[in-house]
C-alpha cells in the first residue's frame, strides 16, 4: 500500500516514523492486503523533503504533489484552512479509489467541504501533540496509546474507513468514532477552551498595577504557572484558528466557564468557604476522568 503524507511537520513526520517503525517490526504491521507500505511525503519546502528522506521518515518526498498520483491513502497534515483547497487542487491527479483523510483539530467544516466532492474521505484527529512543532520534533511513539478519532458519516464507504482504520492500528493509537459536530463540541471543552482560559490568565497577571509586585510575580512563577499558562502562550495563529473555525462550539464553553468563575467570585465575596471546599473536592474527583492512564 502506498501512503502519502502531505505536510511533514510534527504530526506528518511522526506518522511517517510510526509507519516505518511498524514496517521494521512485522508483528505490528497492519494487514491491508498484507502488502508492504511505502511512505511518500509532500511538503512545501525542498529542505523539509530532503530531511524527511535522510531521517527515514518517508521513502520518497517531493514538493510536487504529483508524487501522490498512485497513492492508496493520503493523510493531510497541514494547517486546517489549507486542507480543502489542497484536495481541490490535487483531485484531477488522483485515482477515484484513493482514500483521503486529515488530522486537523476541526472536523465539521472540513468533512462537509471535502466529502461532498471526494466521497472516499474520512475525517480524523489524533489527540496527540506537544509544544514543539516541525519535523525535528517528530516521534515514532507520538500516537501510542493516544485517542485517534475518526468521523465517518452515513455516506462514508466502508472500504475507505477500513483503510484509515488500518493506519490508526499501525500507530498503536486508540480508535474512537464520532459524528464531526460532536467531535468539535468535545474538543471545544478540552482543547480550545483551555487556550482561552490560559491566555486570559496570562493577560490578567499583566494587569497588576504595581510594577514591583508585577516583577515579583514574574520572578516567583514556577511549575503551576508554567503548566496553566502553556497553551495560552502558544502560537497565536493556533488559537485564532480555533476561535474562527469552532466558534459555535467554543462560545457555549466560554460562557459556561465564565459562569463558573462568577460562582467562585460570589462565594469568595460572601466567604462561603463550605461551598468552595465542596466545589474543589468535586473538581479534584472529576479531573482524572478527563485524563488517560498515561497522563494520570
Ligand atoms: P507543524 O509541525 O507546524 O507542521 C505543519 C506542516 O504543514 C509543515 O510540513 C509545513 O510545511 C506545512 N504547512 C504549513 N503551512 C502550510 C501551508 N500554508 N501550505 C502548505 N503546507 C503548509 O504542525 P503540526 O503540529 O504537525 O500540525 C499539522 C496538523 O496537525 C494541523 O492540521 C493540526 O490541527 C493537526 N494537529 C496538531 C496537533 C498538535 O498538537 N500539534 C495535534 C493533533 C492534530 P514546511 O515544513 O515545508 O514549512
Amino acid at each position: 500500500m502506498k501512503v502519502g503524507i502531505v505536510g511533514l511537520g510534527l504530526i506528518g513526520g511522526s506518522l511517517g516514523l510510526a509507519i516505518k517503525q511498524a514496517q521494521a517490526h512485522p508483528a505490528t504491521q497492519p494487514t491491508i492486503a498484507n502488502l508492504p507500505w511505502t511512505v511518500l511525503g509532500v511538503s512545501r519546502r525542498a529542505e523539509t523533503c530532503q530531511h524527511a528522506v535522510s531521517q527515514g521518515v518517508v521513502d520518497e518526498a517531493d514538493v510536487d504533489a504529483r508524487l501522490l498520483t498512485a497513492a492508496d491513502l493520503i493523510v493531510f497534515c497541514t494547517p486546517p484552512g489549507t486542507i480543502a483547497p489542497m484536495v481541490e487542487k490535487l483531485k484531477p491527479q488522483l485515482q477515484a479509489d484513493t482514500v483521503l483523510t486529515d488530522v486537523s483539530s476541526i472536523k465539521a467544516s472540513i468533512v462537509a467541504a471535502i466529502s461532498s466532492h471526494w466521497p472516499n474521505f474520512v475525517g480524523g484527529h489524533p489527540m496527540a501533540g506537544g509544544s514543539e512543532s516541525g519535523l525535528s520534533a517528530a516521534q515514532a511513539s507520538l500516537f501510542e496509546g493516544r485517542p485517534y478519532v475518526l468521523t465517518p458519516t452515513a455516506s462514508t464507504p466502508p472500504e475507505a474507513l477500513a483503510r484509515v482504520e488500518a493506519l490508526v492500528r499501525c500507530l498503536k493509537a486508540k480508535l474512537y468514532y464520532c459524528d464531526p459536530v460532536a467531535h468539535d463540541r468535545a474538543v471545544a471543552w478540552i482543547s480550545h477552551l483551555p487556550v482561552f482560559v490560559s491566555a486570559s490568565l496570562i493577560a490578567a497577571c499583566g494587569t497588576e498595577p504595581d510594577k514591583t509586585v508585577q516583577s515579583l510575580a514574574q520572578a516567583f512563577a514556577s511549575s503551576g504557572f508554567r503548566d496553566t499558562s502553556r497553551v495560552g502562550g502558544g502560537p497565536p495563529e493556533l488559537g485564532l484558528m480555533m476561535a474562527e473555525a469552532n466558534r459555535s462550539a467554543l462560545l457555549p464553553a466560554l460562557y459556561a466557564y465564565r459562569e463558573q468563575m462568577d460562582q467562585f467570585i460570589q462565594w469568595i465575596e460572601t466567604q462561603n468557604w463550605t461551598a468552595i471546599a465542596l466545589a474543589l473536592h468535586q473538581t479534584q474527583q472529576a479531573r482524572p476522568t478527563f485524563l488517560s492512564d498515561r497522563d494520570r
